[in-house]
């Protein structure tokens, strides 16, 4: 592969998915992101001058965009990381994920169909549609067991709902048409670059400046939990080896309670920190009402990437937390760039309109 449209590249996973195929390959990225709340350029600022990097800026849902990126381009594949991401956000207003999550995957997919429809021989071939999904399109587990890929979709929440619809898009493209998709399905990501909504990035800004961390219900709720870089990796191994058609699960062997993430985190703050006010900062816990529909617990067998194409996580929680969390503490500018929109750390999804 020499040339990829990466879809949401100046979002989380995204973000690291540029940085780490620019290190760790001769590819290059076409970058197309519209720039929500959620994607920010500094996260690709050291790419901006790069050769191997163009950033476009622009939506995954305008067809005569999409057309004219692969007519012009002409990537070896797609690589859709393009969403909305946020449960509690798509319980506030869930038009946003269906308008990108469904609507956004079938312009792609039929753009992409097209676009694969007159390439010829090798180019044809080797042509892939890598689409970035979630665990969260299971729907929730009890106590016992694990989502393999032939686990049946049960997705809660409008956020899950969005994606699992589109999974099924993409599942159809290749059934229907046999477009070379491959999808993932991944367990909850952390590391650098995470805007601070989400609980780790946003958990650490809190207890900084000394605010109550409140955890919703009473912090039980269990995921499985993945450094951004090892999911990248397992990307870009499934895009080179993986057999079209086919789902790969992706997971970290981590889960955790809401409560042992909290914990371990508050842990590093006491280490890295040590001359902070708010020590020990686990004295800022608080609880607050469940998020409407919380599940339970998603985990992940993801024996089948193992087996089949030699991929598992390299880092472990505790390795990927004190590298997460010295990367927010190295990275204030960033988290403060980032904030300086309508988000300021406040609630939302509570379900209280
Ligand atoms: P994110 O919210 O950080 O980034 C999403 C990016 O997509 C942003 O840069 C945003 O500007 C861009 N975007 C949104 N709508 C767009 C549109 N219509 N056109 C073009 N760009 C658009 O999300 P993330 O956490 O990096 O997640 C990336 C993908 O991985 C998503 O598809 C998500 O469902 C999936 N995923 C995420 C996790 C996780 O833990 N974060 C876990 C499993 C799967």
């Amino acid at each position: 592969m020499k040339n990829i449209l990466v879809t949401g590249g100046a979002g989380f996973i995204g973000g690291n998915f540029a940085h780490f195929l620019i290190r760790q390959s001769d590819v290059r990225i076409i970058n197309l992101d519209n720039l929500t709340y959620a994607g920010n350029l500094d996260t690709l600022a050291s790419l901006s001058d790069h050769p191997r990097h163009e950033f476009v800026r622009g939506d995954i849902g305008d067809a005569a965009l999409v057309e004219r990126l692969l007519s012009q381009q002409r990537p070896d594949a797609i690589v859709n990381f393009a969403a909305e991401s946020h449960v509690d956000r798509s319980i506030d207003g869930p038009a946003a994920f269906i308008q990108t999550n469904v609507l956004g995957t079938f312009n792609l997919l039929d753009c992409a169909k097209r676009y694969w429809d007159g390439l010829e021989g090798s180019e044809r071939d080797g042509f892939r549609f890598l689409h970035v999904s979630t665990d969260e399109v299971y729907g929730s587990l009890g106590s016992e067991g694990l989502f393999t890929e032939t686990t049946p979709y049960a997705p809660n929440s409008p956020y899950s709902a969005s994606k699992a619809a589109s999974d099924h898009l993409v599942r159809a493209w290749h059934h229907t048409y046999g477009l070379p998709v491959l999808t993932t399905n991944c367990s909850n990501n952390y590391g650098p670059y995470q805007f601070p909504e989400k609980l780790i990035p946003l958990f650490i800004h809190k207890a900084l400046a000394g605010e109550s961390l409140p955890i919703y219900g009473d912090g039980s709720n269990i995921r499985d939990w993945l450094y951004v870089e090892d999911h990248c990796r397992a990307i870009w191994r499934v895009l080179e080896a993986g057999s079209p058609g086919q789902v790969y699960n992706v997971g970290g062997n981590s889960e955790r309670t809401n409560l042992q993430v909290i914990d371990t985190l508050c842990g590093l703050l006491d280490q890295l920190v040590p001359g902070s006010p708010h020590r020990p900062h686990a004295q800022l816990k608080s609880y607050v009402p469940d998020r409407p529909g919380h599940d339970q617990r998603y985990a992940i067998d993801a024996s089948k990437l193992k087996r089949e194409l030699d991929w598992e996580p390299r880092e472990s929680f505790e390795t990927g937390m004190r590298r997460t969390v010295q990367w927010y503490l190295d990275n204030n500018e960033w988290v403060r760039r980032v904030m300086d929109g309508s988000y300021r750390g406040q609630r939302l999804g509570s379900g209280a309109d």
